[in-house]
């Protein structure tokens, strides 16, 4: 089976003093071995919280997945109970964060907090542990790695943190890697290489990756596949080339035409560009989520939720098909 995760109908609602919030509502993709899929689209439109539900890192008090499924390997991680999660969390499956600094402990070498995920996963013993470690710093592309070792977070570059987070979400050779906002927090020329590595890793070990992100051009730049959000659901989904050159949804071509040419800066500006922002999830409008955004909202939208409508190799969740799928009704999706 060529399928490593397999995400099914899933919604992860939180509860607050307001009411149940339906922060993601029904989603599903598919994640293939060797393959990257881009969660694209602004923030609060679910990308994180989808990520943190596939690692089980939402917070309990407040937070459930209320139905669907997470097949990680053709088994359902949303059935597993803490100790089996633990079992795969930084060894099947890691993550990288965007901010290096608030997920590495200032208090700890780094040596020690890599010797973490190994002590956990594997039978290595001391000397063998840290001659792991050195190798996955090496390939990194980290200077002397030996004294790295015995330094503290503090002691590092951002980039070079960011370095450090990623030998260690690679120690345990994870299958699946996801990614949120990876390279956000660093400047473009440090950005490029560390996706670079990501890229080279990823074919060399043939993992698999979800990458998070609100830039288009990380994701022409790595992504197989693009499954977008909005407000809590996929509006579209499809290979990367139908993205770029043939969007269907309204949100997709907004992210696109608001996509300028070639400086980080600029892009992450211009991601905001699309006239509004996104509902707050306790205040989604009733039709489609996206019609006071709309250029193209007909009266239908604000009233009826559209179908997710499936194309060849594409999916878009928008009314304006609605005409080419007349007497196709088995071709839609609800939810
Ligand atoms: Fe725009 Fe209507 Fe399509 Fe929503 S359903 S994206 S409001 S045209
Ligand atoms: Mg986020």
């Amino acid at each position: 089976n060529n399928v490593v995760l397999n995400v099914r109908n899933l919604k992860t609602h939180f509860h607050t003093s307001h009411g149940i919030v339906k922060a993601v509502d029904g989603i599903d993709f598919k994640v293939e071995r060797g393959k990257t899929i881009g969660l694209v689209g602004e923030s609060g439109c679910g990308k994180s919280v989808t990520s943190l539900s596939i690692m089980g890192l939402l917070p309990k008090s407040l937070a459930r997945i209320a139905d669907g499924e997470i097949n990680f390997d053709g088994v359902d991680i949303t059935k597993m109970n803490e100790k089996s999660l633990r079992k795969i969390r930084g060894n099947d499956i890691s993550m990288i964060f965007q901010e290096p600094m608030t997920s590495l402990n200032p208090v700890f070498t780094i040596g020690q907090q890599l010797s973490e995920p190994l002590k956990q996963h594997t039978k290595l013993k001391k000397a063998e542990m840290k001659k792991r470690i050195i190798e996955m710093l090496t390939l990194v592309g980290i200077p002397r790695p030996e004294s790295i070792y015995d330094e503290y977070p503090h002691q590092l570059s951002g980039g070079m943190r960011q370095r450090v987070m990623i030998s260690l979400a690679m120690l345990c050779n994870p299958k699946l890697l996801i990614a949120d906002e990876p390279t956000t927090a660093l400047d473009v020329t440090i950005q490029a290489q560390i996706l670079e590595l990501i890229k080279e890793i990823r074919d060399k070990q043939n993992m698999s990756i979800i990458l998070i992100t609100h830039d288009l051009g990380v994701v022409a730049e790595m992504c197989d596949e693009v499954v977008i959000m909005y407000a809590g659901l996929i509006v579209e989904q499809a290979d990367i080339r139908t993205i770029f050159d043939n969007p269907k949804h309204p949100y997709t071509q907004g992210l696109l035409n608001s996509r300028p040419g070639t400086s980080t800066s600029e892009r992450k500006q211009n991601l905001a560009s699309i006239p509004g922002s996104v509902p707050r999830p306790d205040e989604l409008p009733k039709g489609c989520t996206f019609a006071p955004r709309c250029p193209f909202a007909m009266e239908k939208c604000l009233t009826a939720k559209p179908p997710l409508y499936n194309f060849d190799n594409q999916q878009s969740r928008c009314w304006l098909h609605e005409e080419e799928f007349k007497g196709k009704e088995r071709e839609l999706s609800y939810g």
